[in-house]
């Protein structure tokens, strides 16, 4: 999670000020997309399992549904804030509206620590949750979806307790269920797979041969496991990762130069992403400083664990031969680190472009349960790559016909797209 002075939601409001003043937004559609439309603010009771009553606070923020029905998960998490609700729903607007998929952006959220709680308690409030947004969510509305320390279980309780208050089945109402239960096949590796399906074309449009470059990724979780694995396949070598070691409570870098196993690596990895260092070590992986990612001589960095990691303070710290950084996680990359990585002509793959895998498989999950009918997994997977290689296309064309930074380019098609249906509609 964010820092103490690290505030995302300001910082989704700097990229925004930053695109608006480049495309000459008019004042009222301004103050309209730079605030969510909504926001539920809520409290949850819980039986506990010692006999006593605790209350949960919990959230949905809907950023802006001008496009569609609003998508977005939800975290459980100890230091949830609303501003990081509020920066991911916005974020989730820009998402969507990017790759062209029907829907606008929300995110929700409970401030608890799931490692702390019983199943039973967990259960309590995933429905808590959904008996307070009934009313506001729903198939047709807004369609929520797991986030950090939520997963497939809580997404079923949820589902339960919705379709018990409506009556009817609605496997529509909520994403990221189980594969039998409503879950679409490929969802797993959609983000992992779908930011090297933009990678792969960022490579195409600089000249770059994926067979003669090297990468350093920060993270070891869903999604750079499954990016490393395609990145591997395509032929590329991924000479260092890192992750949180949760015994030290710090970051390791875990540095092979002559790439990384990653079947073999996954044998020694938690669930968490979390590498057994002595077990590494013993594979002849060399141990170093969690931040020693970002500096490997290598052409690729890709940051997939969490916001807030490329910085103005260490932004110095990226070798020379970094020609591509293609953005995992959500927010990896500060505003000033972004003039930095501008400066050294370095070719952004912005995060709610690169990492739009997810949210457009799950768009597709969602279809599938409208529909109760369910395709195979490579009718999935190319449907992604078709979406996600359009969606790079189309920003990589702007970028380079305007001249721009490719997260303004992805900006400004976004934000012109969610305008334009805020205007359309009659609501500017
Ligand atoms: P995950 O929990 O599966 O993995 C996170 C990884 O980051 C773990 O390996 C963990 O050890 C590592 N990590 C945590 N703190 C670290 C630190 N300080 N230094 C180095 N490594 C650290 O999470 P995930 O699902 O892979 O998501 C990663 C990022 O991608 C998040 O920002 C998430 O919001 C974003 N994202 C995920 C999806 C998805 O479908 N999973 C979709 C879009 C965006």
């Amino acid at each position: 999670m964010a820092g103490k002075s690290f505030n995302p939601f300001e910082m989704a409001q700097a990229q925004f000020d930053k695109v608006a003043d480049l495309i000459n937004l008019d004042s009222g559609i301004r103050e309209l997309l730079r605030v969510p439309l909504r926001e539920y603010h809520f409290s949850i009771p819980v039986h506990m399992d010692d006999g006593t009553v605790k209350v949960f606070r919990g959230f949905r923020v809907q950023h802006n549904d001008a496009r569609g029905p609003g998508k977005g998960g939800i975290r459980f998490h100890p230091q949830e804030t609303i501003d990081t609700v509020r920066a991911l729903a916005t974020w989730m607007t820009w998402k969507c509206a990017v790759v062209e998929i029907p829907l606008g952006g929300s995110k929700g959220g409970v401030i608890c620590d799931p490692h702390n709680l019983s199943l039973k308690e967990q259960e309590q409030i995933c429905r808590g949750w959904v008996r307070q947004m009934a009313k506001n969510v729903g198939p047709i509305n807004d369609v929520p979806a797991p986030d950090v320390m939520t997963n497939a279980q809580h997404m079923l309780w949820m589902l339960d307790e919705f379709e018990a208050i409506q009556g009817s089945k609605y496997p529509g109402f909520i994403t990221g269920k189980p594969v039998g239960m409503g879950g679409s096949l490929g969802r797993t590796e959609a983000t992992g797979y779908g930011l090297i399906y933009t990678l792969r074309e960022a490579l195409k449009v600089n000249h770059i041969n994926v067979k003669n470059t090297t990468a350093s990724v920060q993270g070891f979780g869903n999604v750079a496991q499954y990016a490393i694995r395609l990145y591997t396949e395509m032929g590329g070598r991924v000479t260092c990762v890192s992750c949180w070691d949760q015994a030290d409570q710090t970051a390791y870098s875990y540095r092979k130069s002559d790439g990384i196993d990653i079947d073999v690596l996954l044998q020694i990895t938690d669930r968490f992403g979390g590498i057994q260092k002595d077990k590494a070590k013993d594979l002849g992986y060399e141990q170093l400083p969690g931040e020693n990612w970002l500096s490997q001589e290598v052409d690729i960095l890709m940051p997939c664990a969490l916001e807030n990691q490329v910085t103005a303070d260490n932004a110095g710290m990226i070798n020379k031969k970094v020609k591509i950084i293609a953005e995992g996680a959500n927010g990896p990359t500060t505003p000033d680190a972004d003039l930095i990585l501008e400066n050294k002509k370095i070719y952004v793959i912005p995060d709610f472009l690169a990492n739009a895998g997810g949210v457009t498989c799950s768009y597709f999950e969602q279809v599938q349960s409208n529909m109760n009918f369910f395709w195979v997994k490579e009718e999935v997977l190319s449907r992604l790559d078709e979406k996600m290689t359009a969606a790079f296309t189309a920003v990589n064309d702007l970028a380079s016909k305007r001249n721009l930074y490719m997260r303004d380019a992805a900006y400004v098609i976004a934000i012109s797209r969610v305008a334009q249906a805020c205007k359309d509609r009659g609501w500017v």
